[in-house]
């Protein structure tokens, strides 16, 4: 079974539907809007796979262990936990207000922590399980305007690896993926003007599909990842290769 938070929408729900399409049976996530984790829910049945959908905040201690909780006994077991729901509350650091970048850690960072550790305790007692955090190329060279998204995605790498040194003795694997621009909500609110001046760094010449981070995820996910632990997979077109 497969818990993958925030997707409702976007690369998550991406995510959820690829895995699905492999064979695993999702829970789909999503904050507050039960519409869109019902539609995502249905399009997974559609498709012939098995998953239900759980309204909670990964933001709130409490809605983290009632999230996985509540997985777990949806489907009796937890084998791939993907910590991919995720805020932004851009602005230049001098006009960051203590509430962007509490929101923005709180959400990113622990929770995935809380969602984690909730989801250890089944995958350590049946010694198999995936962790796969959805980071981003912000967390690995920054980005101006966004330095409480960049601090927690860049602590979610280095907690991926912690991860992964913990549990690996259990065959439990923890892998981030760093994705570029991918359009999504997320990335719709940029105007034409700004998207123009991203492609145009780009060396592939084009704005990500959440298909290209979905591919990676299920990659990941699998049998076929079992030696790939501690790793950051980068799904950005070539935009900070060195
Ligand atoms: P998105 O389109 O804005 O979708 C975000 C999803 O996360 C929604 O399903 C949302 O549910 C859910 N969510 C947000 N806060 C939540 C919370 N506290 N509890 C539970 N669910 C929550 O975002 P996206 O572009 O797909 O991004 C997904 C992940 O990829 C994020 O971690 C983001 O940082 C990362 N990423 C994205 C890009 C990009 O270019 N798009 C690039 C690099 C990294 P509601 O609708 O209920 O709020």
């Amino acid at each position: 079974m497969a818990l993958v938070t925030g997707s409702s929408r976007g690369i998550g729900r991406a995510v959820a539907l690829k895995l699905a399409e492999r064979g695993a049976a999702v829970v789909v996530n999503g904050r507050s809007d039960t519409a869109t984790v019902e539609s995502a829910v249905a399009e997974i049945l559609d498709k012939g796979g098995q998953a239900c959908g759980i309204v909670a905040d990964i933001g709130q201690s409490q809605g983290c262990s009632q999230l996985v909780q509540s997985a777990i006994s949806q489907f009796g077991r937890l084998d791939i936990l993907v910590n991919n729901a995720g805020i932004v509350r851009d602005q230049l650091l001098l006009r960051m207000s203590d509430e962007d970048w509490d929101q923005v850690i709180n959400t990113n960072l622990r929770g995935a922590f809380l969602c984690t550790r909730a989801a250890l305790r089944p995958m350590l007692k049946q010694r198999w399980g995936r962790v796969i955090n959805i980071a981003s190329i912000s967390g690995l060279i920054g980005n101006p305007g966004q330095a409480n998204y960049a601090a927690a995605k860049a602590g979610l790498v280095a907690f991926t690896k912690s991860v992964a040194r913990e549990v690996a003795s259990r065959g439990i694997t923890a892998n981030a993926i760093a994705p570029g621009f991918i359009q999504t909500d997320m990335t719709q609110r940029l105007n034409a003007s700004a998207q123009e001046e991203i492609v145009k760094h780009i060396p592939l010449g084009y704005i990500g599909d959440p298909q290209d981070v979905a591919e990676v995820a299920a990659f990941l996910a699998s049998e076929k990842a079992r030696y790939i632990t501690g790793q950051v997979l980068v799904v950005d077109g070539g935009l900070t290769m060195v």
